[in-house]
């Protein structure tokens, strides 16, 4: 098929349930990280360059001559169940639109593969549901995933193909698209069905122990590309979002080609990878008092900052965005040349753009949330830096994107410890959100940073040691902390841990 004519749109969200903030329609409304609500042609402008599956997609299928219609895209910073009116309007300007695209060759969808909506413990496999109400079940529908999604065989039955990203953090979103738009041109000219094999994982996979920089992750991702070639098209492994209590939590693999056997193979070999990697996942959280300890010991010496990551109140993660345990342990050590970014607190952020740049302020830090993330913290502050929120993410994650945090501002609490607050929640995976409020990152002992890997993409060149601190927060990463009630009979709670139910 020459010129195929593909439907295209994106419907992106990463859903905690243990958040206890649900997600609105508002949220997909509103700028974060990555761009609001965008409908038809305009998905054109705004996603050029971004490293957003879209985007890789667009670029490849213009490449090949394809005739892209754009629907629409949304997104939404990961946070706690999606309301059922939110999911049912988006879902239904989304079926909308490709009905009314006229005729198609293919659709195109950009979805993450962890939302969950009310009464739809896997939102995607509902997505597709309607897709194909409205094309039929013959249409070519592709479809490109986050890594962290955790599928059902009712998604696996409905899409013709997936794709989904191979790096934590997630570097390669955009190159995704391209990949599964290369996908979909080899099934649009095989003219039928692919092959298609699936499986999922026993064990649950800890958060803090997914990265592809570091084993065993890095094997495992690594050796997907060698199972591709004649009769597979494509192996993929989704490794799942823990902090979801829905029956198809944890990790799945997908692939998909021409010959039966040699598909079936591929899958059951990146199965048998996972489990005889079992023994080699690790937590790496240390309790904050104790990374604080330690980052103000390495920092003795100078030479660079030492990172801590605060995984447990990472927005992206559903994380509140607020929780004061890691900042509570940074006061209470002393730390000196230390920087905090971000914390989500209008309150205070309000109160310094009241202010003014240089006033001394009271103010009582994050804790809106205090069963999940600590109390406040009531502390005098100089306002050193006010900003609108709007700049350029510079990294490797998320650049080519503008960040909208809304007012927000740089705190100076005491001789040289900075906390920088936001009006929107804003995981930090990228220097900008200390740069943009005047903090050199690379001059700082210390860099706290709300986020579980993402981070690592633009900080870990800059960091002479990282830390994982255990803080209190909405997205518990140890698989023993998170309070399942409704897992698959015989999950296991992580890496050599017992089967789910028992005792
Ligand atoms: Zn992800």
């Amino acid at each position: 098929m020459r010129h195929p004519r593909i439907a295209i749109g994106g419907f992106q969200h990463e859903t905690n349930t243990i958040c206890p903030m649900p997600t609105v329609w508002e949220d997909f409304q509103t700028p974060g990280a990555w761009p609001a609500q965008t409908n038809g042609e305009a998905i054109f402008d705004t996603f050029a360059g971004a490293n957003i599956p879209i985007a890789g997609f667009i670029e490849a299928g213009r490449a090949a001559g394809a005739d892209l219609v754009p629907i629409l895209w949304t997104a939404a910073e990961p946070a706690g169940i999606v309301r059922r009116d939110a999911f049912d309007r988006i879902t239904g300007e989304l079926v909308a639109g490709i009905a009314a695209a006229g005729t198609l060759d293919a659709v195109y969808l950009d979805l993450h593969g962890a939302m969950v909506a009310d009464g739809y413990d896997d939102a995607e496999a509902e997505i597709l549901a309607r897709v194909r109400a409205a094309v039929g079940p013959d249409l070519p529908v592709a479809v490109s995933l986050d890594l962290h999604g955790n599928l059902s065989r009712a998604f696996f039955e409905r899409a013709s193909c997936a794709a989904i990203y191979r790096t934590y953090p997630h570097l390669d979103m955009a190159g995704t698209g391209a990949r599964t738009y290369r996908l979909l041109d080899r099934l649009l000219m095989r003219g039928r069905p692919f092959e298609r094999a699936w499986r999922q994982l026993d064990y649950l996979i800890p958060l803090t122990a997914q990265a592809t920089t570091h084993p065993p992750c890095d094997t495992l991702y690594a050796m997907l590309p060698g199972l591709e070639g004649p009769g597979v098209a494509s192996v993929d492994l989704a490794i799942g979002f823990p902090p979801a209590d829905v029956p198809d939590t944890g990790a799945s693999v997908f692939a998909y080609g021409e010959d039966r056997a040699a598909v079936e193979g591929a899958a059951d070999a990146v199965l048998s990878a996972l489990l005889a990697a079992e023994g080699d996942f690790r937590d790496p959280l240390l309790p904050a008092s104790e990374a604080v300890a330690e980052a103000m010991r390495f920092s003795r010496d100078g030479a660079g900052p030492v990172v801590i990551a605060d995984p447990q109140d990472n927005p992206g993660a559903g994380g509140v965005g607020d929780s004061t345990g890691l900042l509570r342990a940074l006061l209470d050590a002393g730390a000196r040349n230390a920087a905090l970014s971000m914390l989500w607190d209008p309150a205070a952020a309000g109160a310094a753009h009241a202010a003014g740049e240089g006033v001394e302020v009271a103010v009582s830090l994050g804790g809106s949330h205090p069963d999940s993330g600590g109390p406040s913290v009531p502390v005098r502050a100089t306002v050193e830096r006010l900003s609108d929120g709007v700049f350029d993410f510079t990294g490797p994650v998320y650049g080519g994107s503008t960040a909208r945090t809304g007012p927000s501002a740089c705190l100076r609490i005491g001789e040289s410890l900075r906390v920088v607050v936001g009006s929107v929640r804003c995981q930090n995976a990228d220097r900008a959100m200390f740069t943009a409020f005047g903090i050199d990152p690379a001059a700082e002992a210390i860099l706290a940073v709300k986020s579980t890997v993402h981070f690592f993409g633009d900080y870990a060149p800059l960091a002479r040691a990282v830390l994982f601190a255990k803080a209190p927060g909405a997205n518990p990463c140890p698989i023993g902390d998170i309070p399942y009630t409704r897992l698959r009979p015989g999950m296991r709670l992580g890496p050599g841990g017992p089967p789910f139910g028992a005792g």
